[in-house]
């Protein structure tokens, strides 16, 4: 992670902007602990971020990250990034939160992004997909790649507001989920490649 005088410039606006009550002699406290919200994308295959297996949000914790939700959501809809999915390490944050874009195909305009909260997979097809090529934010080197992935899947999630959803996805959407959720247990689709 790269650390500029810029960078730190605005997390400092951040941190005004977000906390203007506390004293400004927390400020850079307060700078520290906002850090990881600024999203910088981490990368590198053997980075121990993305190697970490996340831990749960408890329900105490819910406040705490929609403004990292928030965010997730932005970066990956603005047009210069225009990805269909991040998870929360990947930006620094080893919790189980992603956001992914339930595509049915790549020319589908009416998809929804979703924020993804504790994700898990109840139920899966036998039947496999392996024509879907995947890429990764993280892994901007690697080759893109077909990996095979469930067809079908049952998936229980927590919304934003802590209600919990359960929606079966197949297809694309689901293959966007499975590769989100290996970032959250740690593994990269590359790792599927070389096995
Ligand atoms: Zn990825």
């Amino acid at each position: 992670m790269s650390i500029s005088w810029q960078n730190i410039f605005l997390k400092l606006l951040f941190s005004l902007e977000t906390h203007n009550k506390y004293p400004i002699i927390f400020i850079s406290i307060i700078c520290w602990k906002n850090w990881k919200y600024m999203l910088q994308i981490e990368i590198w295959k053997d980075n121990p971020i993305l190697r970490t297996v996340c831990e749960p949000i408890k329900q105490n914790e819910w406040k705490k990250y929609v403004k990292l939700w928030k965010e997730m959501v932005s970066y990956i809809k603005n047009p210069d990034h225009a990805w269909v999915g991040l998870a929360a390490p990947q930006v620094w944050v080893t919790k189980r939160i992603m956001v992914c874009s339930l595509l049915k195909s790549w020319d589908d305009e009416s998809f929804k992004t979703i924020m993804m909260i504790n994700p898990e997979i109840l139920e899966s097809s036998d039947e496999t997909l392996c024509d879907i090529e995947e890429g990764c934010l993280s892994l901007p080197k690697a080759k893109k790649w077909y990996v095979a992935r469930h067809k079908d899947i049952k998936l229980s999630y927590y919304d934003e507001k802590a209600k919990q959803q359960i929606i079966r996805l197949s297809g694309l959407a689901s293959v966007i989920v499975q590769h989100e959720i290996d970032h959250l247990n740690g593994e990269l689709y590359i790792d599927k490649l070389e096995k």
